[in-house]
């Protein structure tokens, strides 16, 4: 689970890691009024669960309460990287002297853990990865020890931070850890950390990822995850313990299986080339029950969804077979009546497929092609969705 910026700096306030006053405004009025009550200079941040904010106009500057009104204005909104601008922060500004990079993650590949760090900080750090390796520091990190003072030391010469300001780098760096520790974080990133004008060390932007595999032992987390339910399909898929991930295409996508249902995207990507481009619209995999209760409430969710122009069932009948499948599908457009509006496209396979063929070709409902391979039936889908 990843964080919003503003809860993990609510998470660097509590382990003492030095942030600025930050507050959060839905509108642009609560925008004016946080400017007001933080004073001076301050900037107004979109809360998104993806980075490059500042590139994509998610980060400005505001001089006066009602400049704060105005920027919040644009920002709330916007699209970054398909996610929509719900809330912002409104921070107070720093007067930057200086922007570094530091980072503790997970290393898979290790099995341990890893801590990036750099003077050139700020910038987006794949890129710098990539163009200037020799600019950033990797150390590793024994998970057993951990980073204490001397770790910590250690991480910030080999980036090159200035001796100076060793002292005040220090004890952020051990803070930082014992968060990612405590709270079962596998990244836990600042970027920027800066040196501000008047010489203190501020962590300006962080990036935490959580754990979930940690959620039976951190019951303060359950709030944080609520926060993020700001997708109201999403919102609703969860409440059914569907396995749903909202995509920006327009061919709705219902099948049995993960593996399944993510070949069924790529098949449908690819039919869309000859259809206007059109690309699917979500990934839904529900599962191996695919009964009829299960079945309305994918529907449900996937007809919701006012970009999804036609929808693709593609199911592989197992331990459920295929007559079942075709009953929760007849079900499941009974069970949603006038709701069910838009055109479906059927591929049924495994067992007993020639049974649950012939229970649609029976119910004949007047939204349902019944397409035999599952690359005619993307092709078809991605049709109705272009027509
Ligand atoms: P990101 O683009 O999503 O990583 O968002 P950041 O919060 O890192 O902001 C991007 C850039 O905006 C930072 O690297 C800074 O250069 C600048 N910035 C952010 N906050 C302030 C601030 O308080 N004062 C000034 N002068 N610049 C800021
Ligand atoms: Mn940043």
């Amino acid at each position: 689970m990843d964080l919003f910026e503003y809860q993990a700096r609510d998470l660097f306030e509590s382990y003492g890691v030095p942030v600025l006053a930050g507050i959060t405004a839905d509108d642009p009025e609560q925008a004016r009024a946080a400017a007001e009550k933080l004073g001076g200079t301050v900037v107004v941040k979109a809360q998104v669960k993806t980075g490059g904010r500042g590139k994509a106009g998610g980060v400005k500057l505001a001089h006066s309460p009602d400049e704060a009104y105005s920027v919040a204005q644009q920002i709330l909104g916007l699209d970054i990287k398909g996610h929509v601008v719900r809330r912002v922060m409104v921070a107070a500004g720093a007067r930057i002297a200086q922007e570094f990079y530091f980072s503790i993650l997970l290393d898979r590949a290790n099995r341990s853990f890893l801590s990036l760090a750099s003077v050139e900080g700020g910038v987006d750090i794949e890129t710098l990865a990539v163009e200037r390796p020799e600019a950033l520091a990797r150390v590793d990190i024994d998970p057993l020890a951990g980073i204490d003072e001397a770790k910590a030391g250690e991480i910030a010469k080999q980036a090159g931070f200035p001796d100076e300001i060793l002292p005040k780098v220090v004890p952020v760096i051990v803070r930082l850890w014992d968060l990612f520790k405590n709270e079962d974080a596998t990244l836990v990133e600042v970027n920027p950390l800066v040196l501000t004008e008047s010489g203190e060390i501020i962590a300006l932007d962080g990036k935490i990822t959580i754990d979930e595999n940690a959620e039976f032992r951190q019951s303060a987390h359950a709030e944080l995850a609520e926060a993020g339910d700001v997708d109201p399909l999403e919102a609703k898929a969860k409440e059914h313990d569907l396995n749903y991930v909202k995509l920006d295409g327009s061919v709705g996508i219902i099948g049995n299986g993960a593996g399944l249902v993510m070949s069924t995207l790529d098949v449908v990507s690819y039919a869309g080339e000859k259809h206007g481009g059109v690309k699917p619209a979500n990934f839904l995999d529900i599962g191996g029950g695919a009964s009829a209760e299960v079945m309305a409430a994918g529907l449900d969710v996937i007809l919701h969804d006012p970009q999804v122009k036609s929808v693709f069932v593609n199911v592989f009948g197992g331990i459920t077979a295929c007559d079942a499948v075709a009953n929760g599908i007849v079900g499941a457009l009974d069970k949603l009546g006038d709701t069910a509006s838009k055109p479906l496209v059927v591929r049924l396979d495994g067992n007993n497929v020639e049974e649950g063929r012939r229970i649609l070709a029976e119910a004949g409902h007047p939204l349902v092609t019944v397409v035999d391979t599952m690359d005619d039936a993307a092709d078809k889908a991605a049709e109705l969705a272009n027509a």
